[in-house]
């Protein structure tokens, strides 16, 4: 494996990219926010990726692509890059039965201390190595799936085209804590203890709290401000959560309203916008957190010099993955539709109208370096 240079993933994909909330990078196509009938659903509710709405949402906004980038040729066969078994793999199969089309899927997790091995579990090919993607290519062209005019080819974002998992996923996570501890050394100022913030963070990330957090890092994020705050001490949140007590994040929000309510008026004020987001159903409630996500993650984006060491490089730094952005670029010169799908939250994901005015660019359009073998 070795460094390629600096490129983006506009690259290859242009603006055919949608982040969580399904409004396409392209401006050219209307994203679910306007065309939620068309797409088939019933209402202007977000799905989310497992969900069967999300796969019919995504089939008509490849087909929509697909009529402004090769007017006369439909689509007929999907590829899919993933980098989970059963999130991607549930996307590929509800996108396979939204659209009829004939697919192949290959969902990789880099495992470089076992042999190299490819298996198939139906149409889904699982690899311990992302330089398997060639491979994959050509049992899907074997299969009747070439990479040829008709086909499109679907590639994850997050820890498949750039921060691959097994390799780079980490520089991924940290872009995330980094945003946390951001946001909530910003909000505490003076107060803020790094080292309880990392004890706090570290604890309640970990699986056996997410029936409390929901593996939500929104509600974590704030869960670790209350915390610094002092609304509530560490040791009594885990002894609630413990004993059954605190169960879930709306609970955490009743439970330390009083305390909020006499907190300075920032906090208060935080406290009361969290928590109306929450009662009206939005599960990224904590904007100011993935705004600092945002800049947390496009500082990771091909900061680190051409000399760096690799091992820090592939901690460090977010970086794209050379396999599939070959594999991408191959697609493109042979009329393949390419689209990218990210999970990221929007305000994670894209400038504000500020940022935008100063130059700032979508995850999609910052500079990084590509890495892989
Ligand atoms: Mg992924």
């Amino acid at each position: 494996m070795r460094l390629f240079g600096k490129t983006t993933l506009s690259e290859f994909l242009g603006d055919n990219v949608v982040w969580r909330n399904l409004e396409p990078a392209d401006p050219r196509l209307p994203g679910l926010s306007a065309a939620w009938r068309e797409m088939g659903l019933e209402g202007p509710r977000v799905p989310r990726k497992a969900e069967p709405g999300y796969a019919r949402a995504i089939v008509h906004l490849l087909r929509q692509a697909q009529a402004l980038a090769a007017p006369g040729t439909g689509l007929s066969r999907l590829l899919y890059v993933g980098d989970t078994r059963l999130l991607d793999g549930t996307a590929y199969q509800n996108i396979l039965e939204a659209s009829g089309w004939p697919g192949l899927a290959f969902i990789a997790a880099e495992k470089l201390a076992e042999p190299p091995r490819m298996t198939r579990e139906g149409s889904i090919f699982v690899a311990n190595r992302w330089a398997l993607l060639g491979d994959f290519v050509r049992e899907a062209e074997r299969a009747g799936l070439p990479l040829a005019p008709g086909t499109a080819l679907v590639l994850d974002l997050d820890k498949t085209t750039f921060g691959a998992r097994g390799r780079n996923d980490g520089a991924v996570d940290r872009a995330r804590v980094d945003g946390v501890r951001e946001t909530v050394a910003d909000l505490l100022g003076p107060g803020f203890d790094q080292a309880a913030f990392d004890r706090a963070y570290g604890e309640l990330n970990q699986p056996a709290y997410h029936a409390f957090t929901a593996d939500n890092q929104d509600y974590l994020a704030y869960i670790c401000v209350a915390i610094g705050a002092g609304m509530i001490a560490f040791d009594e949140l885990l002894r609630e959560v413990e004993a059954g007590r605190l169960r879930d994040f709306a609970g955490f929000l009743q439970a330390v309203e009083a305390q909020a309510e006499r907190a300075e008026p920032r906090l208060a004020a935080l406290h009361r916008e969290i928590a109306a987001r929450v009662a009206a159903g939005d599960p990224t409630p904590f904007k100011a957190f993935r705004r600092r996500e945002y800049l947390a993650t496009v500082a990771r984006l091909g900061q680190l010099p051409d000399d760096a060491p690799p091992e820090v490089r592939l901690r460090e730094e977010i970086l794209i993955t050379e396999e599939v952005r070959e594999v991408a670029l191959a697609a493109r010169e042979r009329g393949v539709l390419l689209f990218g799908l990210s999970d990221k939250p929007d305000e994670a994901s894209t400038p504000t109208l500020e940022q935008a005015a100063a130059g700032m660019q979508p995850l999609h359009r910052v500079p990084t370096h590509a890495f892989g073998a």
